[in-house]
């Protein structure tokens, strides 16, 4: 059995800047105790990435505890118990929850979940996990589509955009999406089964939008805000929800974007715009589980992953989220 462990600390606040790899983050090796009564030891396996990582080691979100320099970075993982002093799991079980930055991990496992899916394990940090857990709740409890609707989503190649718009699809919506790219966009169409899909790195947003909504957006998705939320809320139909899912374009940027020009269309529109946080809906999450697996079973919702290597490579793996080179849910395998 391993006596130390590897472990990513956080080691500076990245307000108002981008990530920086070298003094953001700091590689140690650490003791690592036996398993008291209760406690199993953890090896892990995969890590899972979310834009949210960086505003925790900024300490601007407050529904999560304050991030201080010195602790495990925070993140989620899958791990297999290889030894056990009593408690809910025994060796050989894979668990998955709020693991953090650390290759093994002694702990009393009440946080983590059992991974028990009859798709791949991976997709309990993927499809199953938060990404489809925010896709779903997201559009379903604030955006409540109807049939007939049209749906825009913003980040649409990414891992919660991507299953957006198929749940939407699914629920006999007409689904248009803004991702980054042209081969992206491509996916998004061919594989992804949206009915169109505008690379806002190619400009004319708004004009796209308006060419294809030509009766206005009755749900937007936005995971991106900025300019292109506010492209989105020049084409909202009478009675439009605005889901407000993330702001991933000011994320590196010192100060909350200006409000949005255009959000006086809610008015003349009678729209809402509202923002959420999935965690509000955590009771929920079994059976939330189980019908995306119903969904992923039946093919009617594909998902990407995109699992690099190494755990010395964590600083670089969240920053590709940021940089737009993740396609699909970002991991590591350790
Ligand atoms: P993701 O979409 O798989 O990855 C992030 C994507 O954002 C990148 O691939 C990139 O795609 C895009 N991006 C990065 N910088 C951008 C910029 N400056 N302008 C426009 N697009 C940019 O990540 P995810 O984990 O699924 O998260 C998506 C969003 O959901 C995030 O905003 C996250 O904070 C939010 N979220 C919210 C909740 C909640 O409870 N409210 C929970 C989970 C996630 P392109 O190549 O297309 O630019």
């Amino acid at each position: 059995m391993p006596t130390t462990t590897r472990q990513w600390l956080l080691n500076g606040h990245p307000r108002g800047r981008g990530i920086e790899i070298e003094n953001d983050f700091k590689l140690v090796t650490t003791e690592l105790p036996d398993p008291a009564p209760g406690e199993v030891l953890l090896r892990q396996h995969y890590l899972g990435f979310d834009p949210a990582q960086k505003g925790w080691m900024e300490n601007i979100a407050d529904y999560v505890a304050p991030m201080n320099i010195g602790d495990v970075m925070r993140g989620s993982g899958i791990a297999e118990v290889v030894a056990s002093n009593g408690g809910r799991f025994a060796v050989g079980d894979m668990v998955f929850g709020t693991t953090g930055w650390t290759e093994y991990l002694v702990t009393d496992g009440k946080e983590l979940t059992k991974v028990e899916t009859e798709i791949s394990p991976t997709a309990v940090l993927s499809v199953l996990g938060t990404t489809g857990l925010t896709a779903y709740c997201g559009l379903f409890k604030v955006g409540r589509p109807v049939a007939g609707d049209t749906v825009l989503v913003s980040g649409a190649a990414g891992a919660t955009g991507s299953i957006v718009g198929q749940l939407a699809r699914i629920a006999g919506c007409r689904v248009v999406g803004i991702a980054g790219g042209q081969d992206k966009c491509d996916w998004l169409v061919k594989e992804a089964g949206y009915d169109a899909a505008i690379d806002y790195k190619a400009g004319r947003v708004k004009e796209q939008i308006r060419e294809l909504c030509p009766r206005g957006v009755d749900v937007i998705y936005d995971n991106v805000g900025g300019k292109i939320l506010n492209d989105m809320l020049a084409c909202i139909a009478t009675g439009a929800r605005v889901v407000i899912c993330g702001g991933i374009s000011r994320y590196e940027t010192g100060t909350l974007p200006a409000g949005p020009e255009n959000y006086f269309n809610l008015v003349f529109r009678r729209g809402t715009m509202a923002g959420f946080i999935v965690l509000d809906w955590a009771s929920e999450f079994p059976g939330i589980r189980k019908r995306l697996e119903g969904f992923v079973k039946d093919g009617s919702l594909k998902y990407q992953e995109d699992i690099q290597h190494g755990f010395e490579n964590a600083p670089q793996t969240l920053q590709r989220l940021f940089t737009g080179l993740n396609r699909g849910k970002q991991m590591l395998k350790l």
